[in-house]
């Protein structure tokens, strides 16, 4: 019986991962075009001061628009792009349009707002990453203090020596670090003290237990307590509720992004929210009745 139960299930699951590697290789062939078909977008998530609930910032993040799927996840395709080695490209071209995009948004007024590139561990460890990036923001002519490069913890971890390197070269430039999926990386905490280190974002995974979880209440509280401590701002990731806010604020965290505040957006929506009151004068008064105080 052990023997027929057993190839019964090789059978299903064999056609099942024939399937998932098909589909990897098609996409795989798919991503090396898909830069020069302009397939990729930036949509930008607002990261909200806590205490004003102002937007003070945006995260650049990127989807594929295929052309018979629809939008890809970065969770699907940048795997596969990491092993590609195409990585690098999507990152520069991440880069260049989020820096691109925030001189749009000064040329129309908007407040200015901070901008946070995701940075793969390929990519800040190569040597060209530091070359990359200030050809980015010259090319913009945007200050290198308006950006800001988000790394995982886990990123750190696989680049091992090149880290210290790479975040002087950085701080030398001016452009600041924040540790993404803080608490999920298993990496020391030695990094912390880097210059370049400005910004902890505390992971998804521990928001969302807030604020029933004592587990995650305690282990929130310890890297909020951690950041303080060597002077780095908080920004906490995931917010979906009005309680984990209030726990947040309580706790002294900073800064947050999730959809209780703005899911990622792509720029239009972006300029209507920020849009100073001046430009929305006149004919769109006329449209949108007014507000009640
Ligand atoms: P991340 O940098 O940690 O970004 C946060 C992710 O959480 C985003 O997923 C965002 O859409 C999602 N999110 C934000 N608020 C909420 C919320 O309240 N609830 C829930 N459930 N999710 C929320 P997204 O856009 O799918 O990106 C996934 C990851 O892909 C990013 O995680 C980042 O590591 C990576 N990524 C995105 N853009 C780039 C890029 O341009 N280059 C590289 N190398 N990686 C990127
Ligand atoms: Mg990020
Ligand atoms: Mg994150
Ligand atoms: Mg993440």
């Amino acid at each position: 019986v052990a023997k027929t139960e057993e190839r019964n299930a090789l059978r299903f699951y064999t056609p099942k991962m024939h399937a998932d590697a098909r589909r990897r290789l098609k996409l795989a062939s798919e991503l090396r075009q898909a830069l020069t078909r302009n397939e990729f977008q930036l949509l930008y998530q607002p990261s909200v001061e806590m205490r004003t609930g102002r937007i003070v910032a945006v995260e650049a993040l990127v989807r594929w628009r295929h052309p018979e799927r629809g939008s890809v996840p970065p969770d699907e395709f940048i795997p596969i792009a990491e092993s590609l080695g195409l990585i690098r490209q999507i990152d520069q071209w991440v880069m260049e349009t989020a820096c691109a995009q925030m001189v749009l948004w000064d040329q129309m007024r908007l407040p200015p707002l901070r901008m946070a590139v995701n940075v793969s561990a390929g990519t800040f460890a190569h040597p060209d990453f530091l070359p990359g990036i200030s050809q980015a923001l010259v090319q913009a002519g945007v200050p290198a203090n308006r950006l800001l490069v988000e790394l995982t913890e886990s990123a750190i971890l696989r680049l091992g020596e090149d880290t210290e390197r790479a975040m002087q070269s950085l701080h030398k430039l001016g452009v600041g670090v924040a540790i993404d999926d803080f608490g999920t990386g298993y990496s020391s905490l030695a990094y912390l003290k880097l210059p370049a280190v400005a910004y902890l974002k505390i992971d998804r995974s521990f928001i969302a237990g807030l604020p029933s979880n004592g587990n995650d209440v305690a282990i929130t509280e310890a890297m909020l307590a951690i950041a303080r401590s060597l002077e780095l701002h908080t920004i906490a990731e995931g917010i979906e509720t009005e309680a984990q806010h209030e726990f947040l604020l309580r706790a002294g965290c900073q800064e947050a992004q999730g959809y209780l505040y703005s899911r990622p957006l792509p720029p239009d929506e972006i300029e209507r929210l920020l849009a100073p009151r001046a430009s929305q004068s006149g004919k769109r008064l006329s449209l949108v009745p007014p507000r009640r105080a």
